[in-house]
């Protein structure tokens, strides 16, 4: 699904962000991407979404190596990607409905499997009644919620947060964790950025820590702590 290998990563002006990163994610995995404030992490998630292109080595998206691919290829690879945000950059001008309703009206969805599939997303999240609302009406969590449901309305194999629980206090952080068991269970491919050890903590997933650029350790997380 996801393979780096022997990436660097050498922003403009000299500042670099990752360093021969080698590392692969099957399809079906769940995983968390962690390290310090700077370590690299979204530099890495933005690799994998074509928002940056490494300096030296490759990076495979279901067999397609993105340094060769055309531009009529990386639009349908970032279909296939679903990107949540820590705030969730939703319209706030906008219903909920429509927030969600949005990657599908780019698609050209016909209105009626625009409506169908924007129940069947909020109705995953748990927001089926918050639908007309405006999301300045939500909590945090419910609007971390919608900001997923938009991401997974279009059913991408694949999902990116990027410090999803960055602004939510630890329950309201496990429930958003566990909407993502879910869609994993449901056969999503699911990677995770974040500096939330205490989250990592109270799980069993596959952790690979970056840092100063470097992929440190990669592996069930008994080991947290070890970049501290
Ligand atoms: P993290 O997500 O782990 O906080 P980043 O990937 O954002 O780390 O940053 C890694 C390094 O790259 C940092 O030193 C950061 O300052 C630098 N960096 C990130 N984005 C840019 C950019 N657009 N231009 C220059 N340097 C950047
Ligand atoms: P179809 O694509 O077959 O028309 P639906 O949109 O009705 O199907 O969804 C079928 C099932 O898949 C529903 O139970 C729904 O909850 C689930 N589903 C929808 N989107 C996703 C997703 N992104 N990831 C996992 N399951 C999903």
């Amino acid at each position: 699904m996801i393979k780096f290998e022997q990436v660097s990563k050498t922003y403009l002006g000299g500042q670099r962000a990752l360093s021969k990163v080698n590392f692969h994610i099957e399809p079906g995995e769940m995983a968390f991407l962690t390290g310090h404030s700077g370590a690299g992490k979204s530099t890495l998630l933005k690799l994998i979404s074509i928002m940056e292109r490494p300096t030296v080595g490759r990076v495979l998206i279901n067999g397609h190596d993105l340094n060769t691919i055309t531009r009529r290829q990386i639009a349908f690879i970032r279909r296939d990607i679903g990107m949540i945000f820590q705030n969730h950059h939703l319209l706030m001008d906008k219903s909920v409905f429509d927030n969600v309703a949005l990657p599908l009206i780019i698609e050209g969805y016909t209105r009626k499997e625009t409506s169908r599939r924007v129940e069947a997303a909020l109705e995953m999240v748990g927001l089926s009644q918050k639908a007309k609302n405006s999301p300045l009406m939500l909590s945090g969590g419910e609007q971390q919620r919608v900001g997923i449901a938009r991401a997974v309305v279009n059913k991408p194999p694949l999902l990116l947060a990027d410090e999803p629980t960055g602004n939510l206090d630890p329950k309201l952080s496990m429930e958003i964790i566990s909407l993502f068991e879910d869609f994993n269970q449901a056969g999503v491919s699911v990677f995770i950025a974040t500096h939330d050890l205490g989250l990592i903590a109270r799980m069993r997933y596959r952790t690979l820590t970056l840092r100063h650029g470097q992929m440190i350790t990669d592996g069930l997380n008994e080991d947290e702590g070890a970049w501290q």
